[in-house]
Order: C-alpha cells, then sequence, then structure tokens
C-alpha cells in the first residue's frame, strides 16, 4: 500500500494555509501521488469538515484516473497524433496503449485570439467542480510535453460556453513545470458544470501535451441557471459596500439572466456584511444585495430554471439580518411554478418568515415548497427594511438533495468496488482511517524501536567501558594484590633495616598470579629451596665454597614451576599454554653452563647503575675468559670485552647485585632472571657470564656494554644531518636502523623460544662498540625510568606508553604485544628517544586512548611520524605493530626482514 497520508495532508495544509492568502495557489505534487492525495484530502476533510462548508467536502476526483468517465466523453479539438488523443488525458494514467497523454495539433499563442485547443470532458450530468489537477506527458521518462499555462472554459448545456475566471478576474491558470509532477489548483469560485474544457497556452514552437483531472461531486440541486437584479453598491459611513453578484457567469445587465453566480458558489456570508470570507474582498464581497428603494413594488423577483422537472420540497435562503444597519432578511416568500416553457401556474406558495428583532447573525431561512412539480421556480422576495441581502440559495426536491446537505461523489462509470447500498465517502473513509491507525502504529513502533536501539547502544557502550575498566582494575589489580603486601613487606623491612634509599623500592612491571608472590613465612620455607636449584643449576660446580647464610637445611631448590607460573600468569592467555610449555622445556633442560665464579676474583671498578634489585657495577673479572672457556659457548666468549693481552688478562664485565635486603620477591625474580639469562644465547642478548650465588650476596655477571642503556645513549646523541650544530655526539640514520634491526633481531631470537619480554623499550636495549645494541632486562623495570610505568592505584606499575591495548585492558602479553612495544621503541629510536611516547597525554588519556584502539571507531590517536622516519616505514612498519587486530601485526622474523631491506 503506497500511502503516506502525513505528506499529503501536510502538501494539503500547505495550500490551504496559503489559498488564503493569494486566493490563487498552486501545489505541485508527484504523479503518482495523486491516488494518495485525493483519498488523503478525503479523509481529511471528512475529518475537518464543518457540516455547513459542503463544497469543502465536495472534491471527490470525477473519474479521468479511475475511469469513471469514460473513453467517449473525453474528447478534443484535435490530437497531435492517434496515439495522442484525448482519451490518453487521463491524469496519471498511462495504461502503455498510447504515448502517455493528449497532445494537440497545434496551440495557439495566448495572445493571439487565446487558446484553441482544448480537452473536453463531459460529465454527463452537472457537476459541483472546485478542483482541478493537471499533468504533462511523461510517459516513462520518454516524454518531456507539459502546459505550462492553460485556461478552462465550462458548459452546463454544451451550447453556451464561459471561460472561467478567479474572483479577481484572471482567466490564466499557471499549469506544469515538468512532464511528471500533477499540479491541483483549486476553482475560486468553483464551476457548476456538465461540460470542462481544458486549453492549453504555449509558445507556437512548443507541443503541449496534458493529463487532466477533475475534483467535486454531482451537481444534485438540479439549478442551471437563476436570474434576478443585478446587486446594488450602498454606502455605509461613508464605505462603499458592493454587493453585486461577482462571480456570476450568465448576462449582466439590470438584469442578470442565464447564469450562476455567488449565490450557488458555496460561500455563505457573515454575520456582519461589511466583512468576508475571502480575504481581501472588498466589503459586502459575499452578498448580493437590493435596496427597496429601487423597487416600488417592495419585493424583488428572482427566477430559478432546472434542468429538469423535479419535484421540490423546500429552497433555502441564506440571508443578512444585521438590522441595525438596516438589512433584514425577507419578510415574506411568494415562489410560483413552472414545468415547461408554458406559462407559470397560477398557484404560488407563500412564506412568511418569524421576524427576528433580537439575532443580527445571518441565516438559511427554510421555505416550504410544498413538493410542487416544476422545472422553473420564481419567487418574489419582499423587503422588510431598507436593505434586503442574500449570499445563498439552494433547492431540495424529493428525491434528490441539494449539495449544502447531501454532496454526494460521482457514482456513474465503471470501476467501483463498491457493493450495493455502500457509502462510498464510508468506505474511503473508513479504509483510510484504518490504513491512517496503521501507518501510525507503524511510525510508533519505528521510533521506538530507534529508541530502544540507541538506549541499547549507550548501554553496551558503557558495559564495555565498564568492563575494560574492570578488567584493568579487578583483574589485573588482583592478580597484584599479593604483590602489594609483598611491597609493603618490603617497605617495612627496608625502613627497618640501613637502607633508606625509596628508590630502590621493588615493583613488578606486569601482573602475577599469587603463586608468584608469596609470604614471608613461604619465602623463609622456600628460600633453603632457592639455594638448592642454584646448587642444582650450578650442575657439576667446582666451587666448593659452602653456601654462605643459606640456611641450615641443605641447599634450596628453586621450583621450576615458579617461573613457569610467571609466564603463565603474566599472561592469562590461551596462547600462552604453548610459551609455557616451550619455557618449560627451556628452563627445565640440563643446565650445566651457568657456574658459580669466585667473587673474590672480582676487581670493582666503577658503579654503572642501579636498578631495581640493586646496584650494577663494572668490574674486573680475573680468570673470566679462562672461566668462560670452559664454561661458555664460543659464540659468548667470541663478544666478550676483553681487556688487552692474554687469556689471563682481567676481563671487563658488569656485575648485578640483588641488595642484601631485598625481600624474597625481589630475589625471586633475580633468581629467575638469571635462569631465563642463562639460557639465552643471542648476539643481541645480553649475554649472562656467571653467577655468585653460593653466599647471601646474589649477583650475576653479565657482558659489558660501554654504552650504557639505548634510552640515554640517544638522547645524548643528535642525528648527524641535523643542521644545528650542538656539543652532542652525532648518530647517523643508518646507525638508527642498524640499531632497530638488531633489536628485531633479538627478538626474533626470543620469539623462536615462545619467549615474551614484556618489557621492550629502549630503556631496556643496551649500547656496545660500533653501536652493537643488545636486549636486557627480561622481566624487570628499573627506577631510572619510573615515569615509563603506570600505577594502578598505587598497587602496580605498568609500561602502559609502550603496551598494546590488549595488554592494558585483558591483561594478555604475546608475542604480538611485543611487537606493539617493538613498534614504540622504534619510534622512540626514530625520535633519539628525545620525548616520551605520547609526552603530551597524562597516564589516564593513554588508558583512554588505548580504550579507543580497542573500540576502533577512528578515535584512536597513534604516535606521530617521527621527522626522520621515511614514511613508508612509519606506515608499512611502525603502524603495522600497532593494528588492533594482533594477528595482523607483523612478526619479528617480517621486522627484521624489512629493516634489513631498508637498511641495504
Ligand atoms: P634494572 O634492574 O632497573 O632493570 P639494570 O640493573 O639492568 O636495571 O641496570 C641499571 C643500569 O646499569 C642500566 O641503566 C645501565 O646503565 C647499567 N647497566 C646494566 N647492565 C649493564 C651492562 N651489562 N653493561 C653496561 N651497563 C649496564
Amino acid at each position: 500500500m503506497r500511502f503516506p497520508p502525513f505528506n499529503i495532508f501536510r502538501k494539503y495544509l500547505e495550500r490551504r494555509s496559503s489559498e488564503t492568502e493569494s486566493g490563487v495557489q498552486l501545489t505541485a505534487v508527484s504523479g503518482m501521488e495523486v491516488l494518495q492525495i485525493r483519498h488523503g484530502l478525503l479523509l481529511f476533510l471528512l475529518a475537518a469538515v464543518r457540516a455547513q462548508v459542503n463544497p469543502g467536502v465536495c472534491r471527490y476526483p470525477l473519474g479521468m484516473t479511475g475511469g469513471q468517465i469514460l473513453d467517449e466523453d473525453i474528447t478534443a479539438s484535435s490530437q497531435w497524433s492517434e496515439s495522442t488523443a484525448a482519451r490518453y488525458g487521463r491524469l496519471d494514467f498511462d495504461d502503455g496503449d498510447g504515448d502517455g497523454a493528449w497532445c494537440p495539433d497545434i496551440v495557439a499563442d495566448a495572445d493571439i485570439g487565446g487558446p484553441r485547443e482544448f480537452l473536453q470532458v463531459d460529465l454527463r450530468s452537472l457537476h459541483f467542480v472546485t478542483l482541478v489537477g493537471t499533468q504533462g506527458r511523461h510517459a516513462d521518462g520518454m516524454g518531456n510535453e507539459f502546459a505550462q499555462r492553460y485556461r478552462i472554459k465550462y458548459s452546463r448545456d454544451g451550447s453556451r460556453w464561459v471561460a472561467w475566471q478567479d474572483r479577481s478576474g484572471r482567466k490564466v491558470i499557471e499549469g506544469n513545470r515538468n512532464a511528471y509532477d500533477v499540479v491541483l489548483k483549486d476553482l475560486e469560485p468553483p464551476i457548476i458544470a456538465r461540460y470542462i474544457r481544458f486549453m492549453p497556452i504555449a509558445d507556437n514552437s512548443m507541443i503541449v501535451c496534458m493529463r487532466v483531472e477533475l475534483y467535486g461531486c454531482e451537481w444534485l440541486d438540479g439549478l442551471v441557471s437563476y436570474s434576478a437584479p443585478a446587486g446594488q453598491d450602498m454606502i455605509y459611513r461613508g464605505l462603499d459596500v458592493h454587493l453585486n453578484d461577482s462571480v456570476y457567469d450568465g448576462t449582466v445587465g439590470l438584469l442578470m439572466e442565464q447564469g450562476l453566480g455567488q449565490l450557488t458558489d458555496g460561500a455563505w456570508g457573515r454575520d456582519d456584511f461589511l466583512h468576508s470570507h475571502v480575504y481581501g474582498a472588498w466589503p459586502g464581497y459575499d452578498y448580493v444585495g437590493w435596496t427597496n428603494e429601487s423597487f416600488p413594488r417592495g419585493h424583488v423577483e428572482m427566477t430559478f430554471e432546472f434542468d429538469r422537472v423535479r419535484n421540490f420540497t423546500s429552497m433555502k435562503v441564506h440571508c443578512s439580518n444585521m438590522f441595525s444597519r438596516g438589512v433584514r432578511m425577507f419578510r415574506q416568500a411568494t415562489c410560483h411554478f413552472r414545468t415547461s416553457e408554458s406559462d407559470w401556474e397560477s398557484q404560488a406558495v407563500s412564506f412568511h418568515p418569524p421576524v427576528d428583532r433580537v439575532s443580527q447573525g445571518a441565516r438559511f431561512v427554510t421555505v416550504p415548497l410544498g413538493d410542487r412539480m416544476a422545472s422553473a421556480i420564481r419567487c418574489r422576495l419582499a423587503f422588510n427594511e431598507a436593505w434586503m441581502m442574500i449570499s445563498e440559495v439552494a433547492f431540495q426536491s424529493a428525491g434528490t438533495a441539494v449539495y449544502n446537505t447531501s454532496l454526494t461523489p460521482r457514482k456513474r462509470g465503471h470501476p467501483t468496488n463498491l457493493l450495493p447500498g455502500e457509502d462510498p465517502v464510508h468506505k474511503v473513509d473508513e479504509s483510510n482511517t484504518r490504513i491512517l491507525i496503521g501507518c501510525l502504529v507503524a511510525v510508533i513502533v519505528i521510533l521506538l524501536a530507534v529508541i530502544v536501539i540507541i538506549l541499547w547502544r549507550q548501554v553496551w557502550q558503557k558495559m564495555l567501558e565498564k568492563a575494560s575498566r574492570r578488567i584493568l582494575d579487578d583483574e589485573l589489580s588482583a592478580r597484584l594484590a599479593i604483590q602489594t603486601q609483598a611491597f609493603s613487606f618490603h617497605h617495612s623491612s627496608q625502613s627497618s633495616g640501613d637502607m633508606s634509599n625509596s628508590n630502590s623500592t621493588y615493583e613488578r612491571i606486569f601482573p602475577l598470579c599469587s603463586s608468584d608472590y608469596q609470604e614471608p613465612s613461604r619465602l623463609i620455607r622456600k628460600l633453603p629451596e632457592f639455594a638448592q636449584s642454584l646448587e642444582d643449576l650450578a650442575g657439576s660446580s667446582k666451587s666448593s665454597t659452602p653456601p654462605q647464610a643459606c640456611g641450615s637445611d641443605g641447599a634450596p631448590h628453586y621450583a621450576e614451576a615458579d617461573i613457569v607460573s610467571l609466564q603463565e600468569g603474566a599472561t592469562g592467555s590461551k596462547s600462552y599454554s604453548s610459551v609455557t610449555a616451550v619455557n618449560m622445556s627451556l628452563l627445565s633442560g640440563k643446565d650445566r653452563d651457568m657456574r658459580e665464579f669466585p667473587r673474590d676474583k672480582l676487581t670493582f671498578k666503577e658503579k654503572l647503575g642501579e636498578g631495581q634489585f640493586g646496584e650494577v657495577h663494572l668490574c674486573e673479572a680475573e680468570g673470566m675468559q679462562e672461566f668462560i672457556k670452559r664454561n661458555l659457548p664460543e659464540a659468548v666468549n667470541d663478544c666478550l670485552n676483553t681487556a688487552e693481552g692474554g687469556s689471563d688478562t682481567p676481563v671487563l664485565v658488569a656485575v648485578k647485585t640483588l641488595r642484601e635486603d631485598a625481600n624474597k620477591d625481589a630475589r625471586n625474580d633475580f633468581l629467575k632472571e638469571i635462569r631465563i639469562m642463562s639460557r639465552l644465547r643471542d648476539p643481541n642478548i645480553v649475554s649472562l657470564l656467571a653467577v655468585c650465588v653460593e653466599c647471601d650476596l646474589l649477583c650475576m655477571i653479565t657482558e659489558y656494554m660501554e654504552n650504557g642503556d639505548l634510552n640515554q645513549f640517544l638522547s645524548s646523541h643528535q642525528l648527524n644531518d641535523e643542521t644545528q650544530s650542538s656539543d652532542k655526539a652525532t648518530v647517523s640514520y643508518s646507525n638508527l636502523i642498524s640499531m632497530c634491526t638488531q633489536i628485531a633481531s633479538g627478538m626474533k631470537y626470543l620469539s623462536s623460544l615462545n619467549l615474551v619480554h614484556r618489557d621492550l623499550a629502549t630503556r631496556n636495549c643496551l649500547v656496545g662498540k660500533n653501536y652493537t645494541i643488545k636486549i636486557a632486562d627480561f622481566g624487570m623495570s628499573r627506577n631510572l625510568y619510573r615515569g615509563d610505568y603506570y600505577r594502578i592505584q598505587g598497587r602496580a606499575v605498568l609500561p602502559i606508553r609502550w603496551m598494546s591495548w590488549e595488554s592494558i585492558l585483558l591483561g594478555k602479553f604475546t608475542m604480538a604485544s611485543d611487537v606493539w612495544a617493538f613498534g614504540v621503541t622504534l619510534w622512540e629510536i626514530m625520535t633519539l628517544c628525545k620525548e616520551q611516547p605520547y609526552s603530551q597525554f597524562s597516564d589516564e588519556q593513554v588508558i583512554e586512548n588505548t580504550g579507543e584502539f580497542f573500540r576502533d571507531q577512528g578515535k584512536q590517536v597513534y604516535l606521530p611520524r617521527p621527522a626522520c622516519c621515511p614514511a613508508v616505514l612509519y606506515s608499512s612498519l611502525m603502524l603495522g605493530c600497532w593494528r588492533r587486530n594482533a594477528k595482523q601485526r607483523p612478526t619479528f622474523q617480517e621486522i627484521f626482514s624489512q629493516l634489513g631491506e631498508s637498511q641495504a
């Protein structure tokens, strides 16, 4: 069902509201909507009808579109071709037979004697026509002819034709502006006629085609014409009151003859005859009036001619009764009847309406006509005051009804789906009401659905945010809760000891499950096991030095499961089970390489830095070369920083010592790092050379990297092609790429072991000679870069600016999250560590941005391309590392290859 009633009503209302302003208004609507319009109009009008304003109701389509008007009743002065004959001139109707409209042969210019060509519609009986619709020839887009202007002529008898004109005397009607839209035109005044002619006006050069529809109802009154003395002018207090019949369509002299006019236009005068319903009309416009001074006999005689002999029951006369201004309704009506062209019957009907000396309201006065048979009625209306004014006359005859009380739509013609006895008006009304209700319900349902969807989306988003935060807060913090206890324990023990450096507070950088951190009592129980573990680890250690301060109940054993659970707890991801398995094998395999180095062979040289576990010192290790030759593979051997000299020359090493007051967690992690590092053998991973674990003071001996950590190194350098000169040492772009490649290589190695670093950053890479880069710090952070870590409600620190969204929100650490961190590390290198990632963001904003990565609505902020970073490297590699979908991020193998290519 194609029924947009609101549209129709809106259009209709627009038209109705504007027509009072201009009197004449055209409304363009789509041709497709004509049917809808007519039903919409009906519905609206029936709903809004004031009982008396029947011409307003009388707007039924008379059958051009619907087919009630037969082809034979549609004729034309000429036709362009047989396919554009008159019968094709039906509005919004194209049966595919013809060419889609009526098109006359040649259309005359309006200026040369007016239009001659016409399309004529015979309505077979008198009709009250209130509205016309026109349309051009569209023919499914093939046609483009239409009438921009046209005129209308009409006739009641087929012989006498009247040119329609509006109340201002304009005869030309503005028509169509395109070939498809329907343009409706209210006829003000309406037409009472049987024959209507549409007469297009156009340039000679233009072929004009028309499709038309008439709207109105059958004129059951049967009145063909009335004749009366012409209305007169009144001067009321200096005001000219014109009481003529301004729309009378007959001849007008002293007498008005053979026409219809204001007395049958359906517009009744107002109580005050000086005012009118018609906007801008002159005083007295609605009324036809006479003064008794001009009628010595004291009455006005009017003759009414009808289409046929009828049995008249009554006549209704709408009169002014404004006696305060010298106007009263008639005192007496005397009517004579005539059935043929013969004489008037002598027997008259006389009626004396009661004189109303109270109300000055205009009213209908009903004159009973005594069921007299006649085809013409002559009535004499006697004056009762100086003036008599009437605005409407209507007749009622047996078997018919005057239009004022019961306008009837056209019933003749073919397609109608009405059953006998059905009222077409009500049928339309009811069906439309159902449709209207249906549409309203549908609209309401759609609106409700939209509201529900919007609300649902909002709720969903909030839930998502909450869930994210909950994961961040609850899940991670829950995992870290025990860690907090450990911290507090550490703090308290620290405060009781002589170590007062708060910077040395140990904090994990990633979440751990409870098994990773143990209560002090458990620590005490397990500590001996650690010692045993390391003893086992040392295997056939030649050191005979007995454990110092390691407890008296034997060598401690470090539970491998603890290391495994460290990995498990940190990831919480499924993919980690396989990682765990690999780590298990990695860590539980035979470890014969890690040997105890005699502490007394270490000579302190200088302090290199301070980390989470304690201090890092540069030491000379006497006999280290020999020691390594025996204990470590060649690869490690080669990369040692040996002082010049023979094999007994002391070697420079970095010695990382666990501070004395370290709590069990710190000790645990220190040992774990030893175990992890002891199995790593790669040119780009810092090598663990030896350990000192046989006494209470644990330390690990690693190769010495002369240039410290990469962050410090790069911050103190500038790019060698930078224009401004400074004291800073320089580094070239290819050096930078080389560094990146080395890190990628080291990470490639780690990923081959399925080992997740979880804290890759420049601060955790060390720089040796010739820009050699080695990855260090397996699972630790350092105070020096405290600002790089985010503290969640005081419970934990996380390197959020390097972490992937899934690591932050889901606690998920994988190779892919290491890749993300590598992207950030790459960015650091390319900016020469001159600023922190997202330096303009607070920690909270970084977390918020992480949420945007998760939502992926294009609101996430990426780190910008560093100045020295080629666009291709930024877009293909850096941004690739930060893809939301972890699976779409490149692997370290791919990264390594790509960097290798860009290096070449
Ligand atoms: P953390 O324990 O906080 O991770 P580290 O103990 O690894 O930190 O290192 C602290 C500092 O000591 C580093 O920033 C670096 O400057 C220096 N350092 C550590 N290891 C070495 C090494 N092998 N060679 C040279 N310097 C080192």
